[in-house]
């Protein structure tokens, strides 16, 4: 039995109809930018945090690079940032004229530790990018407490909770995707920032918009970056099975953590958090090989982060000393995703299980 990396299908299938039609409500309204859906979804997704504030952006991308402009980040500014994680996430910083500066993770949960964002920190620091990774949960207050304002890229973790809340609601401001392989994703490119500060969110708000209110007066050089009707219709949809998506994919993690041991080195859920895992990442000695033994089984498996950012051409010159980041430069050779997805049932898990087991890799 064929067990594919990610099912986005199945979960939407039983919404089709619901899809559609909120697809005729957009039609028959014909308001396509900054609308009734948009408002009504930045709301629902606010009270579904608890972050008091959403605004729709455009995607995760540009939701970060404005988070970090309304931070009031800019040049001569260093940024902290995992170098094991999406590209996006320290792409966002040189447009805003800071620097990145590249931290480690810890090497069992892949998420970074208010030891390894303290190793990176300068008086230069105006804040650091905690991500999600894979939809765990990062030390978001531990972090602030180091006395830095923390963006929490969430891109990863929607449906996530931690000790402290769910990501998005833990740290001063935080961003969203919604591309479709998301744990909540749209049929298009969306995006989000959060926050409790409701001065940020007005920031927020003026720089997805031109640096406008209006387009009469303008307030500052922003962007066009808006979340549209149309998606935001499908968004709202798709958000109140958030959480039993999201259940699925922590109880296949749970299968996972039963059917793999000894078999694979997991990943750790961190302290009081249950990650709705976006990718279920494994590690493994020998991580092509399985690939390759998985794939002759048709069971779906890939590295994503085979280079870690800062080892990019267009990061090398921001890049610390080679060695200098010892969890990433590991976790990038070893890490693997196997299959995952809201679908994922027990029987998926013991194929995958059994294919690993007769791989017979060590
Ligand atoms: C997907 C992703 C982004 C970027 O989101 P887009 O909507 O694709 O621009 C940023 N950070 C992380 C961790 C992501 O996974």
């Amino acid at each position: 039995m064929p067990v594919p990396l990610f099912d986005p299908d199945t979960p939407l299938r039983p919404l089709r109809a619901e899809l559609r039609s909120a697809v005729h409500r957009v039609l028959d309204d014909g308001r396509f930018i900054l609308g009734p859906e948009v408002e009504a979804f930045e709301r629902d997704w606010a009270a579904y945090l608890g972050a008091g504030h959403a605004i729709g952006v455009a995607n995760g991308t540009e939701a970060l690079t404005i988070a970090l402009r309304a931070l009031g980040v800019g040049p001569g500014d260093e940024v902290v940032v995992p170098s094991f994680t999406f590209w996006a996430s320290a792409e966002a910083i040189p447009p805003t004229g800071a620097r990145p500066v590249f931290c480690d993770v810890d090497p069992d949960t892949y998420v970074v530790t208010p030891d390894t964002v303290k190793a990176a920190l300068t008086e230069r620091t105006k804040a650091v990018i905690a991500v999600h990774l894979f939809g765990n949960v990062a030390p978001v207050a531990e972090i602030e407490a180091l006395g830095v304002p923390v963006l929490e890229d969430a891109a990863q973790a929607a449906g996530s909770t931690g000790p402290g809340g769910r990501p998005g609601a833990l740290g001063t401001i935080a961003t969203f995707s919604f591309y479709p392989s998301k744990n909540l994703g749209a049929f298009g490119d969306g995006g989000a920032v959060t926050t409790r500060d409701a001065a940020l969110a007005e920031r927020v708000r003026t720089l997805r918009f031109h640096g406008s209110k209006d387009k009469v007066d303008y307030v500052d050089v922003g962007y066009n970056s808006r979340l549209d009707e149309l998606q935001a219709a499908i968004l709202r949809v798709q958000l109140p099975n958030l959480d039993r998506w999201a259940a699925a994919r922590a109880a296949a993690g749970d299968a996972y953590e039963e059917a793999l041991a000894g078999l694979a080195t997991l990943p750790v859920a961190t302290p009081g958090s249950r990650p709705a895992w976006h990718l279920y990442v494994i590690r493994h000695e020998r991580a092509d090989e399985l690939q390759q033994a998985l794939a002759e089984r048709g069971i779906g498996s890939r590295p994503y982060y085979r280079t870690p950012v800062h080892a990019q051409a267009p990061m090398r010159q921001w890049a610390p000393a080679a060695g200098a980041l010892p969890a990433t430069d590991e976790l990038a050779r070893t890490h693997l995703a196997i299959p995952m997805s809201a679908a994922l049932g027990a029987e998926q898990v013991a194929e995958v299980a059994a294919a690993i087991r007769d791989a017979g890799l060590g």
